[in-house]
């Protein structure tokens, strides 16, 4: 007997063993899903690997494969199994994460009423069993149990469930869900034989069989084009045996639109890239791990030498990996890609692409059909045959961490895929992350320069405006937002006919309202934030989950009348444009412009056809685009990101201004970009202000020794959650008392030390309230065990613990 070992989407460590039919016996493959009884449930399984012996005898079998071909490799398996334990994630649900869903099947109780109830029963149901029974009745007497507790508003029905089944009253029956995602067929219709010369055929058949007989099997979709009336002119061929028809499935690819460009110039490699370039065959021809930095100012000429490096990785045979940081950017550089490698399917895995195309192109993927993948964070999971060559851009880039569900940094994750298979990965940034550049001076990373723009155009002239003088000058009672440079700037640039790009930080800038009497602030119910005004719908919205109402005109304290708005958001900020320069075309570009399919890509189009003088936006405009009009930057304020809680808050400051900086004069035109701020002299902000990467670098490194942050040690953030702020709290309490018994050797002889525990940023979100505790200490091995042991006593306090391991712990 054989058996296989099956993980399951389940908060444990734990794996199953079943057995398998002997219908089944030779399609049982690693890699595969299968459909697997599950206590009372039917649910998916990944099949793991063969086992041959078990300790048990009563084994399950499985009921069903439900892919035809694996989705991975034993590679692949061996590096998500690192992922699970590394970011201490449940193996099934690593899986379940990673690998295109859609098809995962599982059955859904569903309870009914039973009609005949035997006579003289002396049971009268309790009334909350008797509000099961109505609820029942008045849904045509069945539902599926999950709706049910969703109609009762109860999370635990169990007992009364069960006490209805036990008198009879109630049945239950597991139903199999359908799948989201199905296989796409289509007909493919084939010459049989020639037909004999006089066969008698109308002119439509005999046109048909001509056209198969010049283009072969062809699929019924293109046949349509050409014909009419096509399926009973098949019937009618198939009948007399002179036509086949057959089924086949067929590829849904990421259906991304191109930017048409005026065909690929020709673009011989500069001096540094030539010599990056150089480096990164040498590591390709190696087939070792080869990690390097490749540091570039914008505009440098990276995606020229990543494209290089593709087509070298490509002509020895490997397959690549290329992770941005915006999902927007895809079809600007699947343009780029497809013009440089014509003939090479492009795959691009990102959340914006239908669950099914993502299965497909999967499965392209892992067969080889597929060799170059495109996309966001979690393209790094692809199955890519043969891997040799991983490219990160924009490394430093905050959204490759996946802040829910597995916690992880596809930039890390991308060092540790590449070193399992001995690949090459080139990590791109204008402004490599601390840790990244401090591996480079330790030898761990190669390090690669594009020190020029190319064609020699200038950096940019940083200018910075101090808003505290400001302040001082101009009296006004509304929020200050302009300075007076920038206003002139802003005039002067729109006089000169070219473009403007003001950029306000997401985070920390919005416009809220307040009462003008009582001084009231509308704040979420669920979450401890100001409910953000949007003027154009009329309502007001928290921007954590959701929650909106109309906006109101009393205040809900006082009762007074008189509601302001206050604070700036981009909306706001784009109102003011238009109240000073009232005949200039303003845009903006923030996540409420862009929710709707191509709007996003509407707006960079009137950008760059010119049909836009100032566009308005929040870090989205920051990324990636190279429009050559734009020559002045506006940066509202700098100093929300120099405030928050964290210790890389300068870092990401300098990287952001240096990224914003870059959008400017980018074309012939000289670029100029202001910052406003009330913090003119911090080192951020100076560094950025003469682009000096290295400067910066020094100052932030010799600080980061001080204090002991990484990349002088390691860091683990738990973030601790409760619906209840006391158990919370309790929760808490115990779970530094947990650490401390458990690392009393490690804190006593200063392995370890434990920061906080302190309330979150926003210690109330989604009516959950939140804390932070810090974990510190050089020992990757202390610390993951320790991580380890928390998360699972946490499952017994029945606190919600998630912990954020950083960065690059096994290098
Ligand atoms: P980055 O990715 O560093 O921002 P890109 O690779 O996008 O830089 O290059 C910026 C611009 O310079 C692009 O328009 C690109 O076509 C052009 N470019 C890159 N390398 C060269 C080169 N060697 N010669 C001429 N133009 C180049
Ligand atoms: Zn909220």
């Amino acid at each position: 007997m054989m058996f296989i070992e099956v993980a399951v989407n389940i908060p444990s460590d734990k794996t199953f063993t079943y057995a398998i039919p002997e219908s089944l016996k030779t399609s049982v493959v690693p890699g595969k899903r299968v459909l697997i009884p599950f206590g009372k449930k039917r649910i998916t399984g990944y099949v793991l690997g063969e086992t041959s012996v078990t300790h048990r005898d009563d084994v399950k079998e499985i009921v069903d494969i439900l892919d035809s071909e694996p989705l991975f490799h034993n590679e692949d398996l061996k590096f998500y199994r690192w992922l699970s334990r590394y970011y201490h994630y449940p193996l099934g649900k690593t899986l379940h994460e990673i690998l295109p869903g859609g098809i995962h099947l599982k059955s859904n109780t569903w309870v009914s009423l039973v009609t005949e109830t035997s006579e003289g029963m002396d049971y009268r149901p309790s009334s909350s069993q008797q509000r099961i029974l109505d609820v029942l009745n008045r849904s045509c007497g069945i539902l599926p149990l999950s709706i049910l507790r969703k109609q009762l508003g109860k999370k635990d029905l169990g007992r009364d469930i069960s006490a209805l089944q036990k008198m009879g009253m109630i049945a239950l029956e597991e139903r199999m869900a359908k799948p989201g995602v199905t296989l796409k067929k289509e007909k493919i219709i084939a010459l049989s034989h020639e037909p004999p010369e006089d066969a008698r055929m109308t002119k439509k058949q005999r046109a048909l069989i001509e056209f198969l007989r010049l283009h072969g099997p062809s699929p019924i979709s293109t046949l349509r084009r050409t014909f009419t009336n096509i399926p009973s002119t098949i019937i009618a061929l198939e009948q007399r045996r002179m036509v086949t028809v057959s089924e086949k499935e067929v590829y849904r690819g990421h259906g991304q639109r191109a930017i048409i460009k005026e065909g690929d110039r020709q673009i011989i490699l500069n001096e540094d890239q030539d010599s990056a370039l150089k480096e990164i065959t040498r590591g390709l021809d190696g087939n070792t791990f080869f990690p390097c930095l490749l540091h570039g100012v914008t505009g440098s000429g990276k995606t020229e030498v990543y494209l290089s490096a593709i087509r070298e990785c490509l002509a020895r045979g490997g397959g690549a990996i290329c992770l941005v940081p915006e999902i927007a950017l895809t079809p600007q550089l699947m343009t780029r890609f497809n013009a440089r490698f014509p003939n090479e399917e492009i795959a691009i895995l990102h959340s914006g692409i239908t669950k099914s195309s993502r299965y497909d192109q999967w499965r392209r993927i892992r067969s080889g059909e597929t060799r170059v993948v495109i996309g966001a964070r979690s393209a790094i999971f692809a199955p890519v045959k043969n891997l040799k060559l991983i490219i990160v851009d924009e490394e430093h880039d905050t959204s490759y961490k996946q802040e829910e569900r597995m916690r992880y940094n596809a930039r890390d994750v991308a060092i540790m895929k590449a070193q399992l298979h001995r690949a090459t990965v080139i990590l791109g940034s204008a402004t490599p992350a601390i840790h990244t550049y401090y591996n480079t001076i330790k030898g761990k990373y190669s390090y690669l320069t594009l020190p020029r723009r190319t064609e020699d155009r200038p950096l940019p002239v940083v200018e910075i405006v101090d808003m505290k003088q400001e302040k001082k000058v101009e009296d006004r009672e509304s929020p200050l937002i302009f300075s007076r440079m920038l206003r002139e700037a802003i005039r002067d640039t729109i006089k000169k006919g070219q473009q403007v790009l003001l950029f306000l930080n997401r985070r920390g800038f919005h416009t809220f309202m307040v009462c003008q009497r009582c001084g009231y602030v509308f704040t979420c119910l669920n979450c401890a934030v100001s409910l953000t005004y949007h003027a154009g719908r009329g309502i007001i919205k928290c921007h954590y989950c959701d929650f909106s109402i109309k906006t109101p005109s009393e205040c809900p304290s006082c009762h007074g009348d008189r509601i302001r708005s206050y604070g700036v958001g981009t909306e706001r900020l784009e109102e003011e444009v238009r109240r000073l320069f009232p005949d200039v075309r303003v845009a903006r570009m923030d996540s409420d412009t862009t929710s709707k399919k191509g709007a996003y890509e509407r707006i960079i189009d009137a950008l760059r056809r010119r049909e836009i003088d100032v566009l308005v936006g929040t870090q989205m405009i920051t990324k990636g685009h190279d429009f050559p009009d734009i020559t002045l930057v506006g940066v509202i304020s700098a100093d929300t990101s120099l405030n928050i809680p964290d210790f890389r808050a300068s870092e990401r400051t300098f990287q952001l201004l240096t990224q914003v900086a870059g959008r400017g004069g980018r074309g012939k035109a000289p670029g100029r970009v202001i910052i406003q701020t009330f913090n003119p002299d911090h080192y951020a902000l100076i560094k950025a202000k003469s682009h000096d990467y290295l400067g910066f670098y020094g100052n932030e490194i010799n600080l980061r020794r001080g204090m002991a942050y990484p990349p002088f040690s390691r860091i683990v953030n738990l973030h601790v959650s409760s619906s209840s702020k006391s158990r919370g709290m309790e929760g808490i309490e115990k779970t530094k008392l947990i650490i401390r018994e458990e690392s009393y050797d490690a804190i006593r002889e200063g392995k370890i030390e434990i920061v906080g525990p302190a309330e979150a940023p926003i210690h109330k979100l989604k009516g959950k309230y939140r804390w932070q505790l810090l974990i510190k200490g050089k020992d990757s091995r202390i610390l993951h065990r320790l991580v380890r042991n928390i998360l699972e006593k946490a499952h017994t306090t029945g606190l919600d613990i998630k912990a954020d391991i950083d960065p690059l712990n096994f290098m």
